[in-house]
């Protein structure tokens, strides 16, 4: 027996330098390796403390294996790739939309290189970051002028600062809404300088309720897309054709915050009240704003379109400086609305609504690949089986409409289903399912084709892997 349990465990500096770590020194340096061999000793006497592990000899192969593991552990990027099982098309937490390959491309090469962000190539002389994309923007959304920032709340921001400072901005009580993340209307309105002059009642708001509330004092009228909510039952509010009509007569610039920002129209896939930026704009909206990660499927962006004599105004406000884009994200929008000149090669080339494109047959036979992946691993105690479910689009769009998909759902007699689901969480790479009634679910709708054998083979370790 062993009256003294630490005694067994080596000194650090027997075990830096041990033959089984010489590649852990050359790869990671002698005092990283150090750092880990002291964590690793530390928490092997904390184990034989509380008596977690039996005392007994650990071998320096043992322990230089938890060393190595603790060194890759650490030198794994913060941010790192996961594969989306949740079937959440927009997952806020997931990074919203990823790009397609032509804008990551772009992105790429504005970063490892010179480009010519602020130099019109033709004169050699200085130009606008913004007008890169300028008249892409106004072509696709049939606007004068556009321009773009950061994201759509610090597009809703510039524009009612530029626009409304120390004016009223008028906006119908049902429109007040809270985004998430701190974006809440109210507040964002007291941050651009505007004043918040709030009309009509949660459920019905009518155009004179504008009228009535328009004097020298007002600034704009402010339309909000009611993105993660949906008012039901006795409501009513104005039309936009309405609101523009009351703008015109009393010389009243109308901003229409799109919130999502869908370049082509949602309701082929079901999604009714998608507003389309070109739509608000033909009905008369000076300005239409919105992201440019929602819906549109490319980098965090806000885009501004409509009239040119705003989108200057704008521009020339100091705050846009800091909220101005960087070229690597200015680079992957002009990418991501290029491919937009079709809607076909849209539909093939950005990824969100490739995924919104691919039909139950697709789906299924991917579910089956999956089943039939996983089963060949064949791990006794637990049932794999391929169903039918329903998903959300995400990212505060749509809240009302799901979106039929196909799953596979997993059980396992062993491990219950949220350590299943956290063994996948912090595997490599990270795999976040869907949790149902005690089922690991994997939805198909977001597991990208090329990742379905990654996903398997992620599962197949997760259900093996030993308690730690
Ligand atoms: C999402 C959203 C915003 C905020 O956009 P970000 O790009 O996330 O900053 C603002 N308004 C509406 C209506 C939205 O849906």
């Amino acid at each position: 027996m062993h009256a003294n349990p630490f005694r067994d465990l080596p000194a650090v500096h027997e075990l830096v330098a041990d033959p089984c770590l010489r590649s852990e020194v050359e790869q990671f340096g002698h005092e990283a390796v150090v750092q880990a061999i002291r964590c690793v000793l530390q928490e092997m006497r904390d184990r034989l403390r509380s008596g977690d592990v039996p005392a007994g000899a650990w071998s320096p192969q043992e322990l230089g294996l938890k060393v190595r593991r603790l060194l890759e552990h650490e030198c794994q990027p913060n941010l790192r790739r996961v594969i989306n099982a949740t079937g959440i098309v927009l997952h806020t937490n997931l990074g919203r939309a990823p790009m397609a390959a032509s804008a990551a491309r772009a992105a790429c090469e504005a970063a490892q290189r010179y480009v010519n962000l602020e130099m019109d190539l033709e004169s050699g002389a200085r130009s606008h970051r913004q007008g890169l994309v300028r008249g892409l923007l106004a072509r696709l959304t049939g606007a004068e002028s556009a321009t773009v920032v950061n994201n759509n709340a610090a597009a809703t921001i510039i524009a009612l600062r530029a626009l409304a400072k120390g004016k009223e901005v008028i906006v119908s009580r049902s429109e007040l809404v809270e985004i998430g993340g701190s974006f809440r209307l109210p507040e964002i309105m007291a941050v651009s300088g505007a004043i918040l002059r709030e009309v009509g009642t949660t459920n019905i708001t009518r155009i004179e309720d504008y009228a009535a509330a328009v004097s020298e004092q007002t600034g704009l009228l402010l339309r909000v897309h009611p993105s993660n909510y949906r008012i039901m039952g006795h409501t009513a509010a104005p039309t936009l054709r309405q609101l523009v009509d009351l703008g015109r007569a009393r010389q009243l610039p109308v901003i229409d915050d799109l919130g999502s920002g869908a370049l082509i129209d949602f309701a082929r896939w079901g999604f009714h009240d998608e507003p389309l930026a070109r739509r608000s704009l033909e009905e008369g909206a000076d300005l239409v704003l919105c992201s440019g990660d929602k819906l549109l499927g490319g980098p965090q962006a806000g885009l501004i379109a409509g009239r040119g004599d705003l989108i200057q105004r704008i521009e020339k406000d100091p705050l846009m400086r800091a909220v101005r884009m960087d070229k690597m994200a200015l680079a992957a929008l002009e990418a991501t609305l290029r491919a937009y000149h079709s809607e076909e090669e849209a539909l093939k080339q950005i990824p969100i609504l490739a995924m919104l494109e691919t039909n139950l047959e697709q789906l299924q036979d991917r579910a089956h690949g999956l089943a039939h992946a996983l089963q060949q691993g064949a791990i006794p105690g637990c049932v794999v089986d391929v169903r039918d479910d329903t998903t959300y689009l995400g990212g505060g769009s749509t809240p009302m409409q799901s979106l039929p998909t196909v799953v596979c759902a997993i059980q396992s007699e062993k491990i219950r289903c949220h350590e299943l689901a956290y063994r996948l969480r912090i595997g490599t790479p990270a795999v976040l399912p869907r949790i149902q009634k005690d089922w690991l679910l994997l939805d198909l709708r977001t597991i990208f084709p090329e990742e379905v054998a990654e996903v398997a083979k992620a599962v197949q370790h997760a259900l093996r892997e030993p308690p730690r």
